[in-house]
């Protein structure tokens, strides 16, 4: 199960943010995972809890943003989901669009609970 190795390394970077709110608890983190990324996201899940269970980073919850491959058309700069190399544009018709997305394996957001308020970063 590769994910269990992605993981270690998205905390790793998790934990270097995590720097930056001393006396601040981050309670939830958002990772934005492509389609392409090569990544089961219910193993992440899995893996996810199992890495942060016992530890210092306890609670911490995940949320997982998908994000389907998408195209954006060379003509009319059109972003649009597509399966495929070369789609043609759902709003021009147009061929040949552009692989615009969809192997994102990122941190999106943090949300750090410092007792009193939730901030979004
Ligand atoms: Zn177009």
């Amino acid at each position: 199960m590769h994910e269990m190795g992605i993981v270690n390394s998205v905390l790793d970077a998790f934990r270097a943010e995590a720097r930056r709110f001393p006396g601040g608890h981050i309670c939830k983190v958002g990772l934005r995972i492509g389609e392409l990324a090569g990544v089961a996201t219910d193993s992440m899940s899995f893996c996810f809890e199992a890495l942060v269970r016992g530890t210092e980073l306890e609670p911490l919850e995940l949320e997982i943003e998908y994000c389907p491959r998408r195209h954006r058309c060379s003509i009319c700069g059109s972003l649009f989901p597509a399966a495929m190399d070369g789609a043609a544009c759902p709003d021009c018709g147009a061929a040949g669009s552009q692989f615009a997305g969809g192997d994102e394996l990122e941190i999106a957001y943090l949300e750090v609970e410092d007792g009193a308020s939730t901030a979004r970063t």
